[in-house]
Parts: structure tokens; sequence; C-alpha cells
């Protein structure tokens, strides 16, 4: 498989050229050069791991088999389950459950196989790299998770200072290793975005020192989410599907877009957001276009632009050019339009409903009375999103665990829910963090000062 730029200013790259990249060179975002098809009936008997394997051996030419099913075995097995994400069934309702790896969010799916790429890569070509990214909480403590310890790679993850919960801060920040440094930066999560695009469009001072994403821009991380569609939907044993998806970057909901592409029968993916809603007002009304990012009770989908919508976009037209054209319109308007046949279009794809916080509370509470089983407050915007929609044959994928938010868990039953031990025991682990004031040149200070130089 090669892989290519959505603004056609790259092209014919390897796929660990392409891991390597991160966001493409020309601005846009890496795409494969064609979408393979499946055979699904070779497929849906296989444990998660060769799953993993097979679908990724579509997308992956130029990683020896032994070598890929050997990170893949070393990614997934810091999962608590054989299964890595279980599909449970609590009141004629599926939910998958992404969130049996190290920090207890589906970000793990993607970012413990990243680490062990990075090292396997870095190794083979003798070189290093410095990671830079962006969090709105859970990417960076799996991010870190990922890559803690791992030779030749330091990473710098950038969070809003005070605006992560505190049992993502404290996961990010209590990690010891002298590879990992955490910035608190003063501003949104769309400024710690702003700040590591701006710095990785700084194509000298990115090449100078071996840059590299971990984001949801990093196409390995798409790659690595497919897996768990397939999966889930072989565990259902339903003919056709919905898949219900809390949105916020547009990556999770992005891959379940590509399994839906090579085959897999989904029948609409339902993209719930919180009350950030830019990607529920392009759905149903066309309109692409920011508003002030909102503090709710599910961070991790507070955001207004979506990083990966873009890929979307290239799809959506099948024109690289058309793509360029309509970021550029979206870097001086901020906002962009959209109607006809391709809002049709969009809508045969997805379908969009929005959890405000007093729906995100409800949901954690009737499905607790139902159920005994209690959903954090990202789950619930999807399991919201699930009702809204009607329909029957939903899959909702669950994309933390309950423990991460335990005062939101207190508002809407009344009690805490329990907590693993690896979360409990992080209260009294010493914390390493910087905080920065929002500036890319700051930022960019603090990483000569602490690089990796291999
Ligand atoms: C990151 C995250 C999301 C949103 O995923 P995207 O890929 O950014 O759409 C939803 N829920 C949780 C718990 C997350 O950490």
């Amino acid at each position: 498989m090669r892989y290519k730029s959505t603004r056609g200013g790259v092209g014919d790259l390897s796929f660990i050229d392409a891991f390597l990249m991160g966001l493409a060179t020309d601005g846009g975002l890496i795409v494969p050069c064609h979408i393979p098809s499946v055979d699904l009936d070779a497929l849906k008997d296989l444990s998660y791991k060769e799953l993993a394997f097979e679908i990724f051996k579509l997308f992956v030419d130029d990683i020896p088999d032994g070598d890929l099913k050997g990170l893949i075995e070393k990614s997934y097995s810091t999962f608590d389950t054989d299964q890595i994400t279980p599909l449970v069934r609590r009141d004629g309702v599926f939910v998958l459950e992404l969130f049996h790896g190290p920090t207890f969010a589906f970000k793990d799916v993607a970012l413990q196989f990243l680490g062990n790429l990075f090292e396997y890569v870095l190794k083979k070509r003798h070189t290093y790299v410095n990671v830079l990214g962006a969090t709105s909480g859970d990417t960076g403590s799996a991010a870190i998770y990922g890559l803690k310890g791992k030779e030749n790679v330091n990473i710098f993850i950038l969070h809003p200072h005070n605006k992560v919960s505190p049992v993502q801060e404290l996961q990010m920040t209590t990690v010891e290793d002298g590879n990992v440094f955490n910035l608190a930066v003063e501003g949104t999560f769309d400024d710690c975005q702003a700040i590591v695009k701006t710095i990785f469009n700084d194509l000298e001072f990115k090449e100078r020192y071996h840059l590299a994403a971990v984001n949801s821009i990093n196409w390995a991380r798409i790659l690595a989410q497919i897996v768990y569609y397939f999966y889930a939907y072989f565990r259902s044993g339903l003919d056709e599907v919905y898949f219900s998806v809390p949105t916020g970057n547009f990556g999770d909901i992005f891959a379940g877009y590509m399994a839906k592409r090579m085959g897999l029968p989904i029948k609409r993916l339902i993209l719930a957001t919180n009350s950030n809603d830019i990607l529920y007002r392009f759905v149903n009304f066309g309109d692409y276009s920011t508003g002030e990012v909102v503090k709710t009770l599910s961070p991790s989908m507070d955001i207004q632009v979506a990083s990966n919508f873009e890929r979307y976009l290239y799809y959506l037209f099948g024109s690289e050019e058309r793509v360029k054209q309509l970021m550029d319109e979206f870097s001086r308007k901020k906002k962009l339009s959209f109607d006809g046949d391709i809002l049709k279009k969009v809508r045969e794809d997805f379908e969009s409903y929005k959890a405000d916080e007093e729906n995100t509370l409800n949901t954690i509470k009737s499905f607790y009375e139902k159920t005994g089983y209690i959903i954090d407050p990202h789950t619930a915007a999807g399991v919201f999103a699930a009702e809204q929609s009607g329909h029957e044959d939903v899959i909702c994928l669950s994309t933390a665990h309950p423990a991460k938010f335990p005062e939101a868990i207190k508002m809407a039953i009344g009690i805490y829910p329990p907590q693993p031990e690896a979360i409990a025991n992080l209260k009294n682990k010493k914390k390493r963090m910087w905080v920065v004031d929002n500036s890319v040149e700051e930022v960019k200070n603090f990483i000569e000062k602490n690089l990796e130089k291999g």
C-alpha cells in the first residue's frame, strides 16, 4: 500500500514513511492511495490479535509478517483481557468496551501499538524522534503510556492547564520516565492544537529536531482503530449494524468510515457530540463553522475544529484540489457550508445527535437504573445518540472507563464509580509538569532545551 496527502503535495509514501511523517508536509493529512476490500468470511472467527494482523497487512507492506505479529502481540499484552475490546450487551444495547488498556480509555488501542512501532522503526533506521502532541486529556496519557521509557524517543505533550479531568492530569503527570515532558498551556485545547500545528508547519524546525506526531492525525492510529469495528461486528452476530461513536476529532469515527468502505456492513455511523456541536451541525445542516469551545462533562470531545475531518472531505469530494480549496477557505472564514447532493451523500454515511449536559447526566442515570452498568460521560453521549436515532442493532462505542470521570458519575447517580487500583494509586505519586504561556515561542524553547538528540 502506498500513501499520499489529501492536498496532493505528497505522494507514493510507504506505510513507515507515512507513519513517521504524521502531518503531511503540504499541510494535508495522509490517506492510503486506495481502500482495500475484505473477505468477511475469512475474518469472522479470528481472535482480536489475529484480526489486527489481517487488517494491518492490507495497509502495511514494509514490515515483515513476523515482526508485525510481534508488534501486535506486545501492544495488546498490556490489556487486561484477551478480548482486548469486549462487546457486552446490557438491556438490549451493545456496548463495545474500548477501555481495557493501561490508561482506561480507547486511545490505548492505537497508542500502545504506536509506541512499539516507533521503537521498532527507529531501531531499524538508527535514528530518533521527538514526539510532539496536543491533548484534551486522553490522548496525552495514552501517548505517554505508549512511549514512556522507549529508547531514542522523547515525548512532549501539551494539555490545556486545569481543563483536563483530575484523573487524566494525574495519569499524565505522574509518569517518572525521563523521556516524558508534560506542558500545561494557559489556554484551551484548540490553542494547544494550534501551537502544535504551527510548529509542525515550521519545516526547518521539524526536520532539525526530528519532530513526529502521535495525534489522531497519524494514519497508524486510524489503522489500529479500524480493527475493533470488525471485531465488534463479528461478535454481535448481526447482519448489518449501526455504530454510535462519541466524537471529538473525528478520528475514531473516521476509522469506522474506513471499515464501512472496506466492506463491513455498517448501515450508517451515528455521530454523537456534546454541546461542542460543529460535527452535528455539519451532518444535519451542512454547517461546518467554528464557535467557542465550551467546557463539558465529556472533555475529550470539547473541540471545535475536528482535525481528522479533512480526511473525510477528501473521500467526500474525491479531489485533492477541492480539499485544498476548502481548507484554504476554512482557514480564512472559519466556516464551510455544504448542501444539495454533497449533503445527501454525507447523510448516507452519517446521522448525528448532540447530547447536552442534561442529556448526558440523564443517560448515565437511566442506563444505570435499567442495567446496573455505569457508563462514562463520553459513552453516554453515544448511548443518547443511539436512543435518539430510534434504530435497533446499534453498537455503542464505550470510549472510557467511568472511573476516569468520577465527579460526573456522582452528579448523575449519586455515587462514585468503583475505582480500579491503578487509578487509586496515582494520588500518592510525584508530579512532573511544566506550566507555559499560550505561546509558540515558549514551547519551541522548551523543546530545544529538552531534546532527544540520538
Ligand atoms: C478522544 C476521545 C473521544 C473522541 O475521539 P475522536 O477520535 O477525537 O473523535 C471520545 N471519548 C473519549 C473518552 C476520548 O478520549
